[in-house]
């Protein structure tokens, strides 16, 4: 495994209070740069602009306002790279904002561009962080859940390994967190047999997707011969541990 595409969830990158967890990215940096020394190409798709928006300008006042909220990602988008950017600068790594729109995967000649542009930047040992361009999509056209932007990011860039980091260990029979016998389902190699063993439950109040979005991008990647794992991101060493096979996780075989 050389080129691996990592999304961090809201849920993982923000306190509970709306304020993104410093603590986190630190941890996420000091991993990120370990995989740099052991030659991994990385991109990251971060969600997280909207809740650094009102965190920033402290309120949510008109959630129902599409304007409103195109203008709080616009505020938190600068928030999350300025967070990115210091966390990063520790380990001497620099950073390269990569927004997208639905319409960038949909058409050849832009995906080609975009495809280069995201080869230069990580032959030149950039990271690369990917977000859908909130700020310009109203939701009728959107790519709507970093779940599925990070399987197109994935690929888009042939990657070899795509790891959504969320706030649990893995894909359960059913929502671990309204039931505590759930059980957590460690290997996925047929995705329409999950489905009808498992059951969804309440998403997250900042989370988009949930689990069906993530089980519909192992379904993407999958379909391209590329593996997904889903893990708890708020778990030290989680990335390192991965690779090494040491972690609790749910793998999507192909
Ligand atoms: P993220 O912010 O990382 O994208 P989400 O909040 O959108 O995460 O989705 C993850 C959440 O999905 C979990 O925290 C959990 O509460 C919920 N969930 C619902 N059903 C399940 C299930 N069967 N297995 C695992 N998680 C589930």
């Amino acid at each position: 495994i050389k080129k691996i595409v990592i999304k961090i969830g809201s849920n993982t990158l923000s306190n509970e209070d709306g304020t993104i967890n410093k603590e986190f990215l630190n941890k996420l940096t000091f991993q990120v740069s370990k995989l740099r020394e052991m030659d991994k190409q990385v991109i990251i798709v971060s969600s997280g602009a909207i809740i650094s928006g009102v965190c920033s300008i402290g309120k949510w006042s008109r959630k129902e306002d599409i304007h409103y909220k195109q203008a709080l990602s616009s505020i938190g988008q600068v928030e999350l790279m300025n967070a990115y950017l210091n966390a990063f600068s520790k380990y001497d790594l620099r950073i390269g904002q990569v927004l997208l729109t639905r319409e960038d995967f949909l058409d050849d000649y832009r995906t080609l561009n975009i495809r280069n542009t995201l080869f230069t930047l990580v032959d030149e040992g950039i990271i690369p962080i990917v977000n859908e361009n909130d700020t310009i999509c109203v939701e009728e056209i959107k790519i709507g859940d970093n779940d599925t932007l990070s399987a197109l990011t994935t690929n888009l860039f042939s990657a070899d390994l795509l790891v959504l980091l969320s706030d649990i260990d893995g894909v359960y029979d059913k929502s671990p967190k309204e039931y505590n016998d759930a059980v957590m389902i460690e290997t996925v190699t047929n995705i329409d047999e999950l489905l009808n063993n498992i059951t969804i439950g309440k998403e997250n109040y900042f989370g988009t997707g949930g689990i069906a979005t993530k089980i519909e991008a192992a379904k993407k990647v999958n379909k391209y011969g590329i593996p997904m794992i889903l893990a708890n991101g708020k778990k030290e060493n989680i990335l390192i541990d991965l690779l090494e096979g040491k972690a609790k996780s749910t793998l999507f075989l192909p």
